[in-house]
């Protein structure tokens, strides 16, 4: 039976039944949103039986819409360490600083906890194919879930999308297509053939449980910081699950009475090209609008109108947030400084994290004492950046090639 209750709208508050395949509201096309029966969690797990068990994110089971006895589709997502950064920390000032690396989930990115889940209770619940828009990392997730579930799947990507992804997707058997456009263009497409083929449309926020699979990067950090939440945590925010996500981790768990305080003051991350939730913000609105001409090298951030803008903004004000657009040049600086001082090599999008935190700082917005977690949704290897200095040859008679060496590490 497990402990979900219903699904419910997020805006008219429509039940729906998790026993059909749920997409978007019936009543009003706005996102749904899975809740659990939390006193049936309460009297069925405490805190120290999920300490006894495997890391991962099915430890939460009983906060995942998983029925009784239903096998996830896993590849062992999850479970992600919550790093220290102290020479990092050290060199801003800023002692308590943490990051969560979602790049050592498989695929490389936190998409696969949304994924995992959504095909999960897509199989469960019976549909013939699958398809998804994607800027190339919920692609490639959504292409490996699917080949392990045994079901078809069209993924449809920005032709710029980074080649690692492609492969993934391609190598996984997917019938992957490229599009003129962004990740909204092939939003439309995939709507159409999910319409036309009765094949099941995967997008973000358009069915509700790829938001219950990204929830879990919170409960995660909650169990991880000792049942309590992070002054800050800072977020790069496309399509806005993750975030999204996370806050709705703290809002269950502080149901359960599981955490001490409240939610984290979530700090929505942009870049300066593709802004919408920034801009939003800035002007006070409730809803994000369509940005015009989206670019950034951070794919994961180029989402020009995210269907879940308004539940972002709510979450920014809810926790008393802020949102930050960071320049290309700034998110290409701070993937040298995180690397160079941790060796942690992460996506673009994570790499903003940082960024934003140093504009923070400069603009005095971060306490020195304040806990902060940079959420790190990404592996560098899942797009590597362009222009690296090329390592020097080593071919050439043996003396001159030590000599070389030498020259080399005795100037650095
Ligand atoms: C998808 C993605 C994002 C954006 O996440 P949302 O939850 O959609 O806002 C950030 N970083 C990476 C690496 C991504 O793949
Ligand atoms: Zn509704």
């Amino acid at each position: 039976m497990g402990f979900l209750s219903g699904v419910e709208c997020s805006i008219c508050g429509a039940v729906h039944d998790p026993k059909q395949l749920l997409t978007v509201c019936d009543k009003c096309g706005q996102m749904l949103v899975a809740r659990y029966h939390l006193d049936r969690v309460a009297a069925a797990v405490t805190k120290a039986d999920l300490a006894r068990r495997p890391p991962g994110m099915y430890r939460f089971r009983e906060l995942t819409p998983l029925e009784d006895g239903e096998e996830p589709v896993t590849l062992g997502e999850g479970g992600t360490p919550l790093l220290r950064l102290p020479r990092l920390g050290s060199h801003l000032g800023l002692p308590h600083l943490l990051a969560k690396d979602e790049g050592q989930n498989p695929t490389g990115t936190f998409k696969a906890r949304g994924l995992g889940m959504a095909v999960t209770k897509a199989r469960t619940l019976g549909v013939r194919g699958l398809v998804i828009p994607s800027a190339g990392n919920a692609g490639g997730a959504a292409a490996v879930y699917a080949a392990r579930a045994g079901l078809p799947v069209a993924v449809v990507v920005p032709r710029d999308t980074p080649d690692a992804a492609v492969a993934e997707a391609l190598l996984a058997g997917a019938h992957v297509f490229t599009i003129e456009g962004t990740i909204a263009t092939a939003g439309k497409v995939v709507g159409a053939v999910a319409r036309e083929l009765g094949w099941f449309d995967l997008s973000t926020l358009k069915e509700p449980y790829r938001l219950e699979g990204k929830k879990t990067m919170g409960l995660e950090l909650a169990e991880q910081l000792d049942w309590s939440a992070p002054d800050v945590l800072i977020y790069p925010t496309g399509g806005g699950t993750g975030l999204v996500g996370i806050w709705k981790a703290y809002t269950e768990l502080a149901a359960l009475g599981w955490v001490k305080g409240g939610p984290p003051r979530f700090v929505a991350v942009q870049a300066e090209g593709c802004a919408p939730v920034v801009k939003a913000w800035a002007e006070k609105s409730p809803v994000t609008a369509p940005w015009e001409n989206p670019v950034t090298n951070a794919p994961g951030l180029r989402v020009p109108s995210p269907f879940a803008g308004r539940q972002m903004l709510e979450v920014l004000r809810d926790t008393g947030g802020a949102a930050v657009a960071v320049s290309e040049a700034a998110i290409v600086e701070a993937q040298k400084l995180l690397a160079r001082t941790e060796g942690i090599w992460t996506a673009p999008e994570a790499a903003a994290t940082l960024a934003a935190l140093l504009r923070l700082k400069e603009e005095g917005r971060v306490e020195r004492q304040a806990r902060i977690v940079l959420l790190l949704t990404g592996a560098g290897i899942k797009n590597p950046p362009p222009h690296l200095p090329l390592p020097q040859d080593l071919t050439g008679p043996s003396d001159t090639l030590l000599r070389r060496v030498k020259a080399a590490l005795g100037s650095s």
